[in-house]
């Protein structure tokens, strides 16, 4: 390679990065960057959970929100240690999981906990298919407990933060029993915002606000 070739050499590889790193695609990641979550998620440490195992990889797409149904959770009681029950629950010979089902959790004080590495996929009892699913559970049953504001605010801002974390619309946000008819997951009082609209609405003022 002579002097003259090596010097277009370099030119063409110059003009290839310039084009990769187009001021557009500059920007945007370093609007991803500047992205701080707004909601804090504590992690797996602070509940005592174990490591998942490799389990299928995924990048979430949409968003589905659960609860765990079954027994009551008060503010009063250690969501932590349920979470941990959970997790020894779902990984032991009963289901044989890779780590707990969810990928964050939320207590009814509105502390939110790691759950299973989001980028890999979730687990079901029920018929959908959840690849592809970031899935948020809030911790107690929701037939029978109630969202205050508090828990309201944590959950828009969660769903905030992680449509921006991962490109996905609030169009894209959705509960267990939309995907489902052998369930009435997330419970009738979570439900009853996403019927009649209120969550996708702040969702999307709040992503206007960012
Ligand atoms: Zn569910």
């Amino acid at each position: 390679m002579n002097q003259s070739t090596q010097i277009s050499t370099a030119f063409t590889i110059l003009t290839c990065i310039f084009f990769l790193l187009s001021p557009e695609q500059t920007i945007a990641q370093s609007k991803v960057q500047q992205q701080r979550d707004t909601v804090k998620i504590l992690p797996k440490s602070e509940w005592k959970g174990v490591e998942g195992k490799p389990y299928k990889q995924q990048v979430p797409v949409q968003i589905t929100v659960h609860h765990e149904g079954g027994k009551l959770l008060t503010i009063n009681d250690d969501a932590r240690q349920r979470l941990k029950n959970i997790q020894t629950w779902g990984m032991g010979p009963d289901r044989k999981w890779a780590d707990v089902p969810y990928h964050l959790l939320i207590a009814p004080d509105g502390t939110v906990l790691e759950g299973r590495n989001p980028l890999t996929v979730g687990e079901t009892n029920t018929e959908y298919d959840p690849t592809g699913h970031l899935l948020i559970c809030f911790l107690g049953n929701y037939n029978q407990q109630k969202l205050d504001n508090n828990l309201l605010k944590v959950l828009t801002k969660l769903l905030a933060d992680q449509c921006i974390k991962y490109g996905i619309s609030p169009q894209k946000i959705s509960t267990h029993r939309d995907h489902s008819t052998q369930t009435t997951c997330p419970g009738e009082d979570i439900y009853a915002y996403f019927k009649n609209g209120y969550i996708v609405k702040e969702v999307e003022g709040l992503l206007k606000k960012k």
